[in-house]
């Protein structure tokens, strides 16, 4: 918990909710959308999932951090992606990613607005996916989606 943190920020938790977290009440997600790739799909054991990503420092674990635990099938990315996952429940609470753009070096935490406490908020304006990525790779008939959010 941060000193900063108010009755505004965003809290959520793993399945078992002995991980907890919560992002600052000003965060606006740098990225927000449904990931169709096979990675997150056999990762989160889901045909489609719903991602943000924020700021690393507006991210923060409030309880259970010694629960987390990473896991890779590819170590050469370790350095600059890795998923967190509950230990006890095995639900996935958070990833890192790490990437340099212009001579900048971004640190950003990506997390699941389906585990928000307040569901309203996963779906709303702010923190709602924004676009739908790796559609190639979806097994499932886009038609099914119905918003006119863009596809890559
Ligand atoms: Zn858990
Ligand atoms: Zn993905």
């Amino acid at each position: 918990m941060t000193l900063s943190e108010t009755t505004n920020d965003i809290h959520g938790r793993c399945y078992c909710g002995a991980v907890k977290f919560s992002i600052a009440a000003d965060t606006k997600p740098l990225l927000a959308g449904y990931c169709h790739c096979k990675d997150c799909r056999q990762a989160h054991s889901a045909p489609v999932y719903q991602y943000v990503y924020m700021d690393q420092e507006k991210f923060s674990i409030t309880d259970g951090k010694d629960l987390l635990n990473t896991y890779t099938r590819n170590e050469s990315v370790t350095d600059h992606f890795r998923r967190y996952f509950c230990s006890q429940c095995g639900s996935k609470v958070y990833n890192f990613m790490h990437y340099s753009r212009d001579n900048n070096n971004i640190d950003l935490c990506g997390t699941f607005p389906s585990l928000f406490d307040d569901q309203k908020i996963a779906m709303s304006n702010v923190w709602s996916p924004k676009k739908h990525v790796h559609c190639s790779e979806s097994i499932l008939d886009l038609e099914c989606f119905t918003d006119s959010l863009p596809r890559s």
